[in-house]
């Protein structure tokens, strides 16, 4: 169930030096976390025009304040005091915003144009489509659902990359100028390779700029990776900035959940993508609301059952749970005993629906029932529904 996982992330600097790995051309820059180092950076940058940028998890940090240039290591200064500290709030950070760490302070340059450059994995094709559009510098969502005429498509195979021919269709078709195709064509190809070979489900470059002495480069950054292949890529799964993760998700990830915050306030816990899809459902069918839902996957043991009540709980918008698991490969008195336990350790004082279908279902109604705890017992998903929907 790829689509359910959290992408690993990475910031805009970490991104920049794997683009520059790969021979992609972007601004000489120095990570810093505190004001001093800026301004240290500032000078040795030796250029008179820099810019402070704000590392974070999150796009749109531009017009929230999070991207300043500078002329001069005063400036540096203030617009480093200014950015590092301060919450961001943008359009992908959600309202409550994030917290700026890290700053990243590169050279400036000298724009031409911005273009946007991206590559997702589309699913109907089974293949990484890149995107190229004239419009960067702006949301691309924005583009897709006013323009979609100007974001141009090629699909490639991850064996052999973006063909010379697609890599030219898109740079001459976004108006890239003629003397500087090749360096394009160059570029995307690039980009492309790296995209396969390092396993990402996102690589996002807005914008991608010509700059006025002729050169191609990227001056934003954002790589997401597919989860299920980091094992095989531990230089980047080091690249892992766990202040910028959420929590529970972290601690979801630790005992094999996937943990997805919601804002109702009906705690799920289920077996399985499909079955918290349908589970949303039919709470919604029966007017409630989900406040988060977690997979706890094939293999529930105890521990992992009350690791996953503590995480659903510590969602302070949670007024009820319901649990829904279908006991294939485990066993619903397994379950059962798993949840009477689970309950008991977290002292479980919110109202409790529990749905078990499956194998041994009989026995595993049987223990809850017996448990001498106020665990309500569901008949089937509409009964589950109907009752937890009912103890709000
Ligand atoms: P985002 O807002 O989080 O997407 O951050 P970006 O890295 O994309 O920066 C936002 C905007 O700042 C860009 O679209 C550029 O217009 C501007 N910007 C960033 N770096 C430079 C630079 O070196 N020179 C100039 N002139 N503008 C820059
Ligand atoms: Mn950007």
């Amino acid at each position: 169930m790829e689509w359910m996982r959290i992408p690993m992330k990475i910031h805009e600097f970490q991104a920049k030096q794997l683009f520059n790995g790969y021979g992609l051309v972007v601004p000489q820059g120095r990570e810093c976390k505190t004001v001093d180092e800026a301004v240290t950076a500032y000078n040795e940058l030796s250029t008179d025009l820099c810019v402070v940028k704000a590392q974070i998890h999150a796009g749109g940090r531009g017009k929230a304040g999070g991207v300043k240039l500078v002329r001069s290591a005063d400036e540096a200064r203030d617009a480093a005091s200014e950015i590092l500290g301060k919450t961001l709030v943008t359009h992908q950070t959600g309202p409550e915003g994030q917290e700026v760490r890290r700053l990243w302070v590169e050279e400036g340059s000298q724009i031409a144009k911005e273009y946007y450059l991206g590559i997702v994995i589309d699913r109907e094709q089974q293949l990484p489509v890149m995107m190229a559009s004239s419009e960067g510098g702006t949301e691309i969502e924005e583009v897709a659902a006013t323009t979609p005429e100007k974001i141009l498509k090629a699909a490639f195979s991850p064996e052999s990359g973006l063909s010379s021919t697609d890599a030219e269709r898109l740079a001459a078709g976004i108006g890239i100028p003629s003397e500087l195709i090749a360096q394009a064509v160059e570029f995307l190809q690039k980009l492309s390779k790296l995209f396969c070979d390092l396993d990402c489900s996102l690589a996002e470059i807005n914008p991608l700029v010509t700059t006025k002495d002729g050169k191609v480069m990227a001056l934003d950054g954002k790589i997401n990776f597919d989860d299920n292949a980091m094992f095989r890529h531990e230089n980047i799964l080091a690249l892992r900035d766990l202040d910028e993760e959420d929590e529970k998700e972290i601690e979801a990830s630790k005992f094999d959940l996937s943990y997805i915050a919601l804002d109702g306030d009906i705690g799920c816990m289920v077996n399985g993508a499909g079955l918290a899809m349908s589970t949303m459902d039919v709470i919604q069918l029966y007017g409630g609301s989900p406040a988060n839902f977690l997979d706890v996957g094939g293999g529930a043991t105890t521990e992992k059952v009350a690791a996953a009540f503590r995480i659903l709980l510590s969602d302070q918008n949670v007024k009820a749970v319901l649990v829904n698991i279908f006991g294939g490969i485990m066993k619903c008195d397994v379950i059962a005993e798993g949840v009477i336990q689970a309950v008991k350790q977290v002292e479980l004082t919110l109202p409790l629906v529990v749905r078990l279908e499956g194998t041994n279902v009989e026995l595993g109604k049987q223990l809850l029932a017996n448990s001498g705890l106020p665990i309500i017992s569901a008949e089937d998903l509409d009964d589950a529904a109907q009752k937890v929907c009912a103890t709000l």
